[in-house]
């Protein structure tokens, strides 16, 4: 086998002329993306322009038919192992939280460190109540998700993604579902893990959020990547005209 370049140590992801069908419907059409270690990236686009299905590709929630994804210098195949790796090493948080309502909020942040990764559970729940002091709900640690607001909930999810010490963390329009008053103290936590380094693709129409912390603006329209370029330049000098379209439509 060929050693990997120096280029792609530094890359967290990498998409390479993918390609995905649903049936007959050509959803994702020859995605080239490179994310390096550390980058944070935000995807926007109008509804239906397959941002979803690019980001659930990259854990394998979805498969891709053509081209190659690669995450921390694992190429993603059928191979079970390789897709268990990367969705430790990868955190998922979806805009319905998806938090087991059955489960108290420290039982959802310590069942994948015990079953997937074996951590003790004195361990797992000491980590746990570090995650979840850093989102601001510690003493939220014994109720269930149902007790709790979608901003708590949401802050729950984030925790217990980075209870599994992910190098990358993928954000599927995490503040779409929440009341206004609780999108930013979502977007705070974002913010400070963006700050700390975290690698981070984030699906979001939160502008100020991507004005903030993120250091490339991506545009999708239907299945491609239409426009893609540093903040500051993505929102004063839109390059596509769908791309001017999008922006003032929601600006
Ligand atoms: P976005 O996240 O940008 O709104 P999605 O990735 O969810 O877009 O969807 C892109 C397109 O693929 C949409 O037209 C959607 O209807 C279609 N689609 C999404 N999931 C499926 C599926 N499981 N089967 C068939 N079509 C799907
Ligand atoms: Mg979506």
């Amino acid at each position: 086998m060929t050693q990997p370049s120096i280029q792609q140590q530094n890359l967290a992801v990498e998409l390479r002329g993918v390609n995905k069908w649903y049936g007959e419907f050509h959803v994702l059409k020859n995605i080239n993306l490179q994310v390096g270690k550390g980058e944070r990236i935000v995807i926007c686009g109008p509804s239906g322009s397959g941002k979803s299905t690019m980001i659930r590709c990259i854990n394998r929630l979805e498969e891709h038919q053509q081209g190659d994804i690669i995450v921390n210098g694992t190429r993603l195949t059928e191979d079970l192992k390789k897709i268990e790796q990367i969705r430790r090493d990868v955190g998922m948080v979806f805009q319905h939280f998806n938090l087991f309502p059955h489960l108290t909020v420290l039982e959802n942040c310590v069942l994948a460190p015990m079953w997937v990764k074996k951590v003790p559970r004195r361990e797992a729940e000491a980590t746990a109540m570090q995650y979840l002091e850093r989102v601001r709900i510690p003493e939220q640690a014994k109720k269930y998700p149902g007790q709790l607001s979608g901003g708590q909930q949401q802050r729950v999810a984030i925790a217990r993604s980075l209870c599994m010490n992910p190098d990358v963390m993928l954000f599927d329009e995490p503040t779409s579902a929440l009341d206004p008053e609780m999108i930013k103290e979502v977007l705070d936590v974002m913010i400070e893990l963006a700050r700390e380094g975290m690698t981070m693709l984030c699906v979001t129409h939160e502008m100020g959020f991507a004005k903030t912390v993120a250091d490339r603006v991506i545009f999708m329209d239907a299945g491609q990547i239409v426009e893609e370029n540093e903040p500051h330049e993505f929102f004063n000098n839109p390059q596509h005209e769908r791309t001017q379209l999008f922006l003032s439509q929601i600006l």
